[in-house]
């Protein structure tokens, strides 16, 4: 089968670019090598989303599965854990190979955003042997927190968000290493304003318990202070899998796509939008991926099928 266009990541800009190709009847193909949603589903789903125009606020999950739904809504076929390896030449289209087939189409739109990211770790001992046994990288369901003493490490936007949405049930606190979080003041502020402790110029040097988290040292300046903790919430980034980029033949730069206005890369037929793009004044934000995404989505129709309005 020939596909018109095939996206290969379903955060919310290949999402974005897959609505906008089912509104011009393209035969669109959206493959994630995890599930569909993105960052929003798989790092931060219970985080609020107070910048995505059209909702006051809404929570990281919620947006996922809607513009999900709204892609599906709009017959568009997704096809979850399946990884895409590389695009190649074949008898004047293109082919998308995946680690569990080939699919020919006109056209590729790349949305991969960060790669296969995983959470950064604090490489602290205790800390591989307790994960899940109180040791997350993601929140886990608020409820099962309720009544117990909870510790956030990191200082941006998603450390302190998550411990906001769980303050008001748990006995949270929140380690940084610097004496400023780099969150929004917004945020920092509602932090200010709430009942978490915050434990500033100190690191989580060791993660203590035996089947279960049951306390955490913290080293401020020379002084260790070990505290009774059930579970510590790791958020101090990410690190992503860059190799699949070798695999889409496009010019690249820093490590991510090169395109132009129209989001072309410098590949005929192979476009690119999101947080995996790089241009001057790029802000990755959910919003700008879906703009960029309407833009690859209008080039690659254009290319595909030559309208006159276009020439
Ligand atoms: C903790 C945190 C909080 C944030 N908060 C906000 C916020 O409040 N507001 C905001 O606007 N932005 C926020 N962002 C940024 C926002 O999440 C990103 O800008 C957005 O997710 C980018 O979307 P994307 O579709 O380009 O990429 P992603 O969301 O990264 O999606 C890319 C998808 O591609 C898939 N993929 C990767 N490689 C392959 C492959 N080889 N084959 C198939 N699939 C593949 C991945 O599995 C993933 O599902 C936040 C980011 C983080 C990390």
């Amino acid at each position: 089968m020939l596909y018109d266009l095939i996206i290969i990541g379903a955060g919310p800009a290949g999402l974005t670019a897959a609505i906008y190709a089912r509104t011009r009847k393209l035969k669109t193909l959206v493959v994630d090598a995890t599930e569909a949603g993105g960052q929003l589903a798989s790092l931060y789903p219970e985080k609020g989303i107070d910048n995505y125009p059209g909702y006051v606020m809404t929570d990281a999950g919620q947006l996922a599965t809607h513009l999900i739904n709204h892609a599906q809504s709009m017959g568009c076929e997704i096809h979850e854990r399946e990884r895409a390896l590389a695009v190649e030449d074949k008898s004047g289209h293109l082919l998308l190979r995946t680690d569990r087939d080939s699919y020919e189409t006109k056209a590729v739109i790349i949305a991969t955003g960060m790669g296969l990211f995983k959470p950064k770790r604090l490489g602290v001992p205790g800390e591989d042997r307790l994960e899940g046994k109180g040791v997350y990288y993601k929140l886990p369901e608020r409820d099962a927190l309720a009544g117990k003493k909870v510790m956030f490490v990191g200082g941006g936007n998603s450390a302190l968000e998550m411990a906001l949405l769980v303050c008001d049930r748990s006995d949270t606190c929140l380690v940084h290493r610097r004496d400023k979080f780099r969150a929004d003041e917004a945020i920092v502020e509602k932090v200010q304003m709430s009942s978490i402790e915050r434990i500033m110029s100190s690191q989580v040097v060791e993660i203590k318990g035996d089947d279960h988290v049951t306390s955490v040292v913290v080293k401020k300046g020379d002084e260790l202070e070990e505290r009774p903790i059930d579970a510590v919430i790791i958020n101090i980034g990410t690190s992503s899998e860059a190799q699949d980029m070798e695999g889409w033949g496009v010019e690249l730069e820093g490590g991510l796509i090169k395109v132009d206005t129209d989001m072309c890369t410098s590949r005929r037929g192979v476009f690119a939008c999101g947080d995996v793009v790089a241009y001057k004044g790029k802000y990755k934000q959910i919003v700008v991926g879906c703009g960029e995404a309407a833009i690859a989505s209008n080039s690659a129709y254009k290319y595909i099928k030559e309208p006159y309005w276009a020439k």
